[in-house]
């Protein structure tokens, strides 16, 4: 490719609509273009590297016999009424009508139309196991698109879908599917680790995310030094603290009045108390019924794990007429003492002695209110959100806490679908059972986002050479200059033909702005061509990642270049 006709427009001044390195690099370098809010239009080097991307997992996918399907964008709300996703799935789904006021929708993601096809299909355990994947747009929209390919709602996913007669298979399946995640990750220069983590909207109970450590990552990721256990903040379990010894101070239950202290930092203010003396009383309406949430004042609850605890398929924070209808007091007032509502504690509820909590009255709270005597609790459950500082709770450890991407997340989904939707296959003695499935996915441009989170400098972006969108520039210091735009041609033939990517830059520029975009861009690497060095019979190579730049022979250039794009950068010692 010539950089003259190279349809790249780079930029000296950064976007004012990006916010972290990646994004603004990608406009930068002229990868990309917004078309509107989290929409992007990708550019030849662009879409290069997503294609690149995309191969690398295609051979991943096929390696553990994933056959590669393309599934309608446009998906009719009927099937997604068979799941009873229809409604679940709320804002987040575009939502359209044909000409004839029939529902449909763009995907959000696949697994009710794949399951459609594979029930009309699989009959017989012999069919199975399959394991059908997608590389295609999927849409939603984002209640905050940002970072642009972080954030889209409209964006590239690699979605795989497994197909399995029975539990072990299904392991099987997803643990194959796990470790090419691995090796994908791995090929394309950027260290993901995986995680526990939460299943979300898309059912299921085991199920792992990839994890890109960067400080924009949208994810906090709990880890444990000590054995390696690693879980998303909002899926990572509280160990239950060990019971303190001795007699809880036991002091008379009474009433105080808190005039406008509402939260906990304005009642542990006004009553000189520290935060983790107080609870906090949370109404939440679950399946439309009020239940109280408590938790120690200093924590803050986990709205999954507490939904997981009710067992309920709605929860919303109660409105302030169900409080006050509730309790009797406005928000900011709600306590567990006369409560007669159910009422689920935090573990760290059964430690605390003299604690305050809201009178149910307005502007007034008790003092000294201890658990049994002056209230009863439902249940006992861990439902506060897990923090650097609390014990690991696998091992004697003491978690971290980092900022990570989710690059990818794989699924257990059992038959959630399949046995919503009626796919059903016959085992080897003929009885009925419905196919047990499994869900990858992998946010294609994401990735390369997390890529370059990973991999730039103050100059630009520094391109793995597995997904580099050329891997090499020619720059002749002048093009005017007949020597060197004849060796430089020669030279942009050569590799060519020898397979290499390569783009000469021909642009009658100052050296100073090729050598700048060529380093923006990111090429791996990168041939000077100078008048000089030419006399000498040279060029100089110049490595992108570590800027190592050095003078060899022409004859030598070709098989430098070959040797460092078959054996890494390392190699070129
Ligand atoms: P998130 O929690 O970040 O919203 P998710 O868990 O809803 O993502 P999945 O349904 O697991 O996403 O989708 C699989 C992969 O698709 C994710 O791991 C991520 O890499 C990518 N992805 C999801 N949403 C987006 C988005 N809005 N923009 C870009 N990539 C996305
Ligand atoms: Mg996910």
């Amino acid at each position: 490719m010539l950089m003259s006709q190279l349809y790249s427009p780079t930029l000296r001044e950064t976007p004012s609509e990006a916010e972290i390195i990646s994004h603004k690099l990608m406009l930068r370098a002229g990868l990309m273009r917004r078309s509107a809010a989290g929409m992007y239009a990708f550019l030849p080097l662009g879409l290069r590297v997503i294609r690149k991307v995309e191969q690398i997992i295609r051979e991943e996918m096929n390696a553990i016999e994933g056959q590669e399907v393309l599934l309608p964008i446009v998906q009719p709300a009927e099937l997604w009424e068979e799941s009873g996703r229809w409604g679940d799935y709320g804002d987040e789904m575009f939502r359209l009508k044909d000409r004839q006021g029939r529902q449909f929708c763009l995907g959000p993601t696949h697994e009710e139309i794949i399951t459609a096809l594979v029930r009309s299909e699989v009959r017989s355990y012999r069919q199975l196991p399959l394991r059908l994947y997608q590389i295609q747009n999927k849409y939603r929209d984002e209640m905050r698109p940002r970072f642009g390919l972080m954030r889209g709602r409209e964006f590239i996913m690699k979605d795989m879908y497994s197909f399995d007669r029975d539990d072990e298979a299904l392991d099987q399946s997803y643990w194959a599917a796990y470790h090419a995640y691995e090796r994908i990750f791995q090929r394309c220069g950027v260290e993901a680790h995986p995680v526990e983590a939460d299943s979300g909207a898309i059912g299921g109970d085991v199920t792992h995310e990839f994890m890109v450590l960067a400080d924009s990552g949208e994810d906090l990721v709990l880890f444990c030094p000590s054995c390696g256990y690693a879980a998303n903040a909002e899926r990572a379990e509280g160990v239950p603290p060990a019971k303190v010894g001795g007699a809880p101070a036991m002091k008379a239950l009474t009433k105080v009045h808190t005039p406008q202290a509402s939260t906990i930092e304005q009642i542990s203010a006004f009553l000189g108390v520290n935060p983790e003396d107080c609870i906090k009383t949370l109404l939440y309406l679950a399946d439309g019924k009020p239940v109280a949430a408590l938790i120690r004042g200093d924590h803050n609850l986990n709205e999954i794990k507490l939904r997981k605890t009710l067992e309920c398929e709605t929860l919303e924070l109660a409105d302030d007429d169900t409080i006050l209808a509730t309790t009797g007091a406005p928000v900011g007032f709600a306590g567990p003492v006369g409560l007669s509502i159910p009422l689920y504690a935090d573990y760290a509820i059964q430690n605390m002695a003299d604690a305050v909590v809201g009178a149910n009255e307005g502007d007034h709270h008790l003092i000294h209110a201890n658990l049994d005597r002056d209230f009863a609790v439902t249940l006992f459950a861990d439902l506060r959100e897990t923090e650097p500082g609390d014990p690991c709770p696998r091992c004697v450890g003491t978690l971290e806490g980092a900022r990570g991407i989710e690059v990818g997340q794989v699924f257990k989904l059992g038959t959630k679908y399949s046995r919503a939707m009626g796919a059903t296959f016959l085992d080897e003695s003929g009885a009925e059972k419905p196919v047990i499935m499994g869900c990858y996915g992998i946010g294609v441009g994401r990735t390369v986002a997390a890529v370059i989170e990973k991999n730039h400098d103050q100059d630009g972006i520094i391109w793995p050479l597995a997904i580099a969108p050329y891997q090499v520039i020619i720059v002749p210091v002048s093009m005017k200059d007949e020597a060197q735009a004849q060796a430089a041609r020669k030279l942009y033939q050569e590799l060519k033909a020898a397979g290499v990517e390569v783009v000469l830059d021909d642009r009658d520029e100052r050296p100073g702005v090729k050598f700048k975009d060529a380093d923006l861009i990111g090429f791996p690497l990168r041939v000077t061509i100078g008048s000089r060095s030419l006399e000498q019979g040279e060029m100089e190579i110049v490595l992108r990642r570590t800027k190592e730049k050095r003078n060899v022979p022409i004859s030598q250039v070709l098989p430098d270049i070959e040797t460092i794009l078959k054996d890494g950068e390392s190699s070129w010692v």
